[in-house]
């Protein structure tokens, strides 16, 4: 039987716009419209101390074109990356019109698809690391009759994609420079397993390091006559870095937008920390409680937040009211169990009464995502902040529009 409106449930939305959120189906993954805009104002705050140096903000966070069409307008920039030609497809798709493969683009259906986006009007840039995946970049944007633009990927120390060595660059450019269907239009020099390093001394000295390795594959190109165009690089963690440096042209932060648990604790150059503002949300509900075992447990599971970068955190407006840190502990596949810490609590236990609804900070916001078909905006979260938004000021909040995470999935 289908759900009146004639969507299966799997795929009916679990809100719809103009609601409040107390009707929105739980487990749930909310944008905070008002915290997201903040971020993004951030960001293009902190890029006007860079003239010259472009932000493309990764679309890897959200797989959403709606989302990324707002980040565009507020950041006054032109274009996002994709790390997934399904994820490119989606942006296409929602009417974005430059795209960057942050990534390379191996498996030949794929091949033709990206050359699909760009024979269709989209800008499409592409990393790649060898000759022949270069050839067939070619030889599927002369068969559709379009280009790709093409990045050749430096291996800056992540030791994943990339080319190690200078020369390499530059016999790359020089082979794109002799086809007719791409464009030799720079590098790609990116370090993810740095965004994450705690001390802003410690981060800074080692993505020093990968500005150097940038300058010096740019530096080389240049000298043997292929001046790189764009210099790409940057995420959330570093991107101040490599703006700064004279060497990047343009920056790829994706999580700032939505922040999360693991990226609240980077320190900043001033010792603070939650550099962003928390904007994405998976709303549960309490299912069951225990007071013996100062217990509460919650509709969401592994298959509603992530687990890989830490768990996620409890809504800080819940643990003042309660005055006490609840640590979100697994607890499978549709539960996760809050524990009251040993001893921090009084009798009578103050437990969230089943059907309270939660606010849960997500450990690590991109493969978050993922696991949602939709995103449920809602204006006016932030001002109610709490917890169970039955009773208190949170019930105000208001579902502005549900969008379908069209990007989502293993990134076919
Ligand atoms: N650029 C590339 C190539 C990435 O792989 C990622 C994330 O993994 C990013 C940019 C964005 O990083 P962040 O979400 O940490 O800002
Ligand atoms: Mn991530």
């Amino acid at each position: 039987r289908c759900h009146a409106g004639g969507t299966i449930s799997a795929l009916r939305p679990p809100a719809t716009a103009g609601g409040q959120l107390a009707e929105v189906d739980t487990p749930a993954l909310l944008l905070d419209l008002d915290a997201f805009e903040h971020n993004c104002e951030k960001l293009r705050k902190a890029m006007v101390k860079f003239p010259g140096v472009a932000v493309r903000p990764h679309a890897k966070a959200h797989k959403t074109a709606e989302v990324a069409a707002l980040q565009l307008k507020l950041l006054r920039a032109s274009g996002v990356c994709c790390q997934k030609v399904v994820e490119a497809e989606a942006m296409a798709e929602g009417g974005l019109t430059d795209l960057l493969l942050s990534n390379e683009v191996v498996a030949k259906r794929k091949i033709e698809r990206l050359a699909g986006l760009a024979a269709a009007g989209t800008r499409i840039s592409v990393c790649f690391e060898s000759e022949a995946n270069l050839r067939a970049l070619n030889a599927a944007a002369a068969a559709q009759g379009t280009h790709l633009d093409v990045l050749v990927e430096v291996n800056v120390g992540q030791d994943r994609c990339g080319v190690d060595r200078p020369e390499e660059a530059v016999a790359l450019a020089a082979a794109a420079k002799a086809l007719d269907n791409v464009r030799f239009a720079g590098i790609q020099a990116y370090h993810g397993g740095l965004q994450h390093i705690r001390d802003p001394q410690e981060r800074a000295a080692k993505v020093g390091q990968v500005v150097d390795r940038a300058r010096a594959a740019a530096g080389a190109l240049t000298a043997a006559g292929h001046p790189c165009g764009t210099v790409t690089g940057g995420g959330t963690g570093s991107f101040r870095i490599e703006a700064g440096s004279g060497v990047f042209t343009e920056v790829q932060p994706g999580s700032f937008a939505f922040n999360d648990v693991d990226y609240s604790k980077n320190v900043q150059e001033d010792g603070s920390v939650n550099e962003w503002e928390q904007s994405l949300w998976v709303l549960t509900q309490v299912m069951s409680t225990n007071e013996g075992r100062a217990l509460a447990v919650v509709d969401a599971g592994t298959k509603a937040v992530s687990l890989d970068s830490g768990p996620p955190r409890l809504h800080s407006g819940f643990e003042q009211m309660y005055g006490v840190t609840m640590e979100y502990v697994s607890g499978g596949d549709e539960h996760g169990k809050l524990l009251w810490p040993q001893g921090a609590y009084q009798m009578p236990m103050q437990l969230p009464p089943v059907g309270s609804l939660l606010l849960l900070q997500p450990g690590h916001c991109d493969p978050t995502v993922n696991l949602y078909d939709h995103i449920v905006s809602v204006r006016g979260l932030r001002f109610g902040a709490p917890t169970d938004f039955r009773q208190a000021a949170g019930a105000q909040a208001r579902v502005e529009a549900v969008w379908s995470v069209r990007g989502r999935g293993p990134g076919h």
